[in-house]
């Protein structure tokens, strides 16, 4: 009898912490949407953002924009004990680079790290841009205000920042504002070296840009709708992995998929409300942004935007014409929508930041069985592993067994021809970190 009781316990406080942690849905209602709509406004009001733009006034240009946006994490790190590290990252990029920098140029980002209790240098990455431009890439002194495009990314940031600094993580957190975007991702491309240099083991990179807009150029209108985008395997895969994904799988399972899923999924679980779409490419048809860099050098990284875009609202000079209002203005930003993209940041980023590090190595075997097999490395600081699988047609991880502290388990009954599968370790708290697909084959 006293045994059973232990049982009926252990499962109770495993389904109930892994779905739902109230501190999740107080960091959801943390998220102020007067706070990201004054953002937003400041920051369109600098006049132009632009990287070639004016750097010693301290009302217009590129210089006045990035002093300000430290001095709101300077006051987000005051009003908590000092728990962030505040500090501008810088490169310098050379006339003639490409040719959208026509003189020599500092791309200086700004960086606000909130260090980890348990694991430093682990680290969780929230970006979005400082930048802004009109029709010309070079013009550098036109009113450009980027209200959306990406004054509202840049907010969601700093308010992710306000609201993530109340609490305490075991794993680093990073709130950056990314300078030189437009110009050929260069504050991205600085960014990612600096983390490489500082031997950073990131998780991911969340990267918001333009989060605000929720009318489409076709006139279709959603503030449910968002886009997860991701590239389906790392550019960094060696030859032998290239092979290897014919005869065992993971064409759809690299790095970055398994974040836009873990996004997606807590999205699911904690704002219903909300309607993720996960976009199995890299970036919109054609086009860029600053998660490209980090996946570029082989970290996870994904794109958080708008679903419904306006395009005659983006990189426009200020005019009207035929009837049209052309350019990123601060009236066509639905601050609502841009709170709850935020909130949706906000919640993958401390969830994320709350669990274990995931197994590094994951072995699967079972061919001519009736079973699967999988075998991982320990954890730590996990209290079990969940195992997941789904159909090889599905695009999320459908099917899942919480098999307790073992290093190796056997699903009986799962053809392993029929399914993809994946495990994460699951922390003590009830948080979870990503899915890993199986690296290694066992025979
Ligand atoms: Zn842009």
């Amino acid at each position: 009898m006293k045994q059973f009781l232990i049982i009926v316990f252990t499962i109770y406080s495993i389904t109930s912490f892994s779905q739902t942690d109230s501190r999740i849905y107080d960091i959801i209602n943390s998220v102020s949407v007067n706070r990201i709509e004054q953002d937003i406004s400041k920051l369109a009001n600098f006049g132009t953002r632009h990287t070639l733009s004016d750097t010693l006034s301290e009302t217009r240009g590129i210089g006045a924009a990035r002093r300000w946006i430290k001095s709101e994490f300077e006051k987000t790190s005051n009003s908590c004990n000092d728990c962030l590290e505040v500090f501008f990252q810088k490169n310098l990029v050379k006339k003639g680079d490409n040719n959208r920098i026509i003189n020599d140029v500092w791309v200086v980002n700004v960086v606000a790290i909130q260090r980890g209790t348990k694991y430093p240098n682990r680290f969780i990455i929230m970006s979005g841009d400082i930048d802004s431009r009109v029709s010309d890439p070079n013009n550098f002194t036109s009113d450009s205000p980027g209200a959306n495009d990406n004054a509202s990314g840049m907010a969601g940031t700093l308010e992710v920042a306000r609201v993530l600094s109340k609490y305490k993580f075991e794993n680093s957190v990073v709130y950056l504002g990314l300078s030189g975007e437009e110009q050929g991702l260069y504050g991205g491309k600085g960014f990612a070296n600096y983390a490489i240099e500082q031997g950073w083991e990131i998780i991911g990179v969340l990267n918001n840009d333009m989060i605000g807009n929720i009318k489409g150029v076709d006139g279709v209108i959603s503030n449910r709708d968002f886009r997860i985008f991701s590239e389906p395997v790392p550019p960094t895969e060696t030859e032998k992995e290239r092979k290897s994904r014919r005869f065992y799988g993971g064409e759809v399972d690299g790095i970055s998929r398994q974040l836009a899923r873990y996004t997606y999924k807590t999205t699911k679980t904690y704002m219903p409300e909300m309607n993720p779409m996960m976009i199995y490419r890299l970036d919109r048809f054609g086009r860029g942004g600053h998660h490209r860099p980090f996946n570029d050098v082989g970290f996870a990284g994904i794109r958080i935007m708008e679903a419904h875009e306006n395009y005659t609202q983006q990189h426009q000079d200020i005019r009207d014409e035929k009837g049209i209002e052309y350019g990123d203005k601060l009236k066509f930003v639905n601050f609502k929508y841009a709170a709850k993209l935020t909130a949706v940041n906000a919640i993958t980023m401390a969830s994320l930041a709350w669990s274990p590090p995931a197994p590094t190595q994951v072995g699967i075997g079972g061919i001519v069985e009736a079973s699967a097999k999988l075998k991982w490395d320990k954890i730590s600081d996990a209290k079990g592993y969940k195992i997941y699988w789904r159909d090889t047609t599905s695009p999320t991880w459908d099917y899942s067994r919480f098999v307790g502290d073992v290093t190796e388990f056997t699903l009986d009954g799962i053809v392993i021809d029929n399914f993809f599968f994946g495990v994460s370790s699951i922390g003590k708290n009830g948080h979870e970190s990503v899915v890993v697909f199986p690296n290694i084959i066992m025979r």
